[in-house]
């Protein structure tokens, strides 16, 4: 498939290293055909009611409305505000209002000039992605945001099939998203969003067929939602609770599961400066992304002693030389409720800087830990670092891989950088089917022998080192010969998966 202007698609760009791997390992013809495409796509909608607004009005309409006398209205549980500016009113919030309205305008006391918007029935585009159960039932994230596309999904569920493989985790891969800004939902849509997603999907989901989990815009409240839909009214609900992971401890969640991503990150980075006998002491770091993967690397990292000089979100980029004070930033970002974006942005603990000056400072290390597609060749030519940590699924373009190849700089690739999430996610699908509840000391051992045992595992495929060590076996996946690193992570993927087809064979 290629994209409208004839280029090729995301899904395609992002199989690139798919077929570099199957062809290094001659891989069966109908297995390679098998994970080509996924199994299922699933194209749907989702409708809710939404509540009336008070939007602000537009700069040029405000003259007229000058004289409006101001009205109030109680804050709190009956206007809640949303990051776009605009104001939900929830049930009766007008009921105690002294309030004038003129041609459905108000002057909101200390605020401004808003225009009443009516809600209504909205119509929001869904998806989910299955692509391989070879291994196990199907798993990924749910993604809410706005440019969510079927291409963007397909590409995740495949990413998703190739990371359980690598961390020996017993699932296949998926990834699900629904098309819309969650910043301009209030919370109360937002569950309705989520239950209805999951009413449409109910049949195609369960612990032991497809089990999503956090991803971009969606958090542990979604997935709480999300389990709250899926086992409702049934009578052995407490054995369901495995149907989503990245719940809330307190409800079936795992210990250690919202820091898993950035700890898994960290493990790695241990693991890479251990066989470089770099210390990560003093280290100099560039991260984008600050949500739930971003902030959790911070976290440690910075407790690791490693200076994060510059973060940068959708909404700006804060740079300190010395290192920013991360708990400060998280502080911010977190748990200030007037930052209702949850951006760096107006910290005050740093400096702001141009966007784009972001990617050529001065560091050892470049966390992308946002969006895809971030560093094409372009960037990759600016980087001035010694490595690029893939924490974001997919962070890296065909192009910038070439350049930064080219020019020496390292890079752990996606797959096993960002795997820790879905490994503790099985560690809570394990608590939940046991009833089992792990403390977060025994969780991150395993995590770390998970990540550090694989991730040394492809940096010997990579580098053509057959050998056996105590934890791993790295003879049957080299191909007699070094290769770059990401297409060492999908060596083993491949070889996991494809053994899996050649034991069991196919159904007919
Ligand atoms: P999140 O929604 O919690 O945070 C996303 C962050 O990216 C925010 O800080 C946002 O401001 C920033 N961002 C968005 N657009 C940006 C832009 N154009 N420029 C700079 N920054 C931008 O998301 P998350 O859960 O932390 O996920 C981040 C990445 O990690 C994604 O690629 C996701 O697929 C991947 N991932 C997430 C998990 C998980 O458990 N949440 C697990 C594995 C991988």
């Amino acid at each position: 498939m290629v994209g409208r202007n004839g280029d090729p698609s995301f899904y395609q760009e992002s199989m690139d290293s798919f077929h570099r791997a199957a062809e290094l390992i001659r891989m069966d013809p109908r297995v390679r055909m098998e994970l080509e495409e996924p199994d299922f796509e699933h194209i749907f909608h989702v409708t809710i009611e939404t509540a009336d607004r008070l939007v602000p009005l537009p700069e040029e309409e405000r003259p007229r409305f000058a004289d409006l006398p101001p009205s109030t209205i109680e804050a709190g549980r009956t206007l809640e505000p949303l990051a776009t500016g605009a104001y939900v009113l929830h049930h009766g919030a007008l009921l105690s209002a002294d309030l004038t309205v003129r041609q459905g305008v108000i002057h909101l006391a200390g605020k401004g000039l808003y225009k009443l918007e009516p809600g209504g029935p909205r119509q929001l585009k869904a998806y989910r992605v299955q692509h391989s159960e070879a291994r196990g039932p199907y798993k990924g994230g749910i993604r809410y945001h706005p440019d969510a596309t079927l291409d963007l999904c397909k590409s995740l569920a495949a990413e998703m099939t190739w990371k359980t493989a690598i961390v020996e985790v017993p699932f296949g891969g998926a990834q699900g998203a629904v098309r819309l800004d969650p910043f301009a939902y209030s919370r109360e849509e937002i569950e309705r969003i989520s239950l209805r997603y999951v009413y449409k999907l109910k049949q195609m989901m369960g612990p032991f067929v497809d089990i999503p989990a956090p991803d971009v815009g969606t958090n542990a409240a979604v997935m709480a939602y999300m389990m709250r839909q899926y086992t409702d009214g049934e009578r052995d609900h407490h054995a369901l609770r495995g149907v989503v992971t990245g719940k809330d401890v307190r409800i079936g969640g795992s210990e250690g599961r919202t820091k898993a991503a950035g700890q898994g990150v960290v493990y790695c980075l241990e693991e890479w400066a251990r066989e470089r006998g770099f210390d990560l002491r003093g280290a100099r770091v560039i991260l984008q992304g600050f949500g739930s993967v971003g902030s959790a690397a911070a976290d440690i990292l910075e407790a690791l002693g490693a200076k994060i000089v510059a973060v940068q979100d959708a909404h700006g980029t804060v740079y300190r030389e010395g290192g920013l004070d991360i708990p400060a930033l998280l502080g911010h970002a977190q748990n200030d409720p007037a930052n209702l974006r949850r951006t760096v942005a107006g910290f005050t603990g740093g400096t702001a800087i141009p966007r784009d000056d972001f990617w050529s400072l001065d560091a050892d290390i470049c966390i992308p830990a946002a969006l895809g597609e971030v560093i094409d060749a372009n960037i990759a030519e600016r980087l001035r670092v010694k490595l690029v940590a893939e924490a974001a699924n997919n962070p890296t373009k065909p192009d910038g891989d070439r350049v930064l190849q080219a020019r020496g700089i390292e890079l752990i690739p996606d797959v096993i950088c960002n795997a820790g999430a879905v490994t503790v996610s099985y560690y809570e699908w394990l608590q939940n089917q046991r009833l089992e509840r792990w403390t977060e000391a025994e969780v991150n051992a395993r995590l770390e022998q998970a990540i550090k045992k694989n991730y040394a595992l492809i940096r010997d495929v990579a580098k053509n080192r057959a050998r056996r060590t105590p934890l791993y076996d790295s003879r049957p996946y080299c191909v007699g010969k070094p290769i770059d690193v990401r297409t060492a992570a999908k060596v083993v993927a491949l070889k996991r998966i494809e053994v899996q087809y050649l034991i069991e064979g196919f159904s007919q």
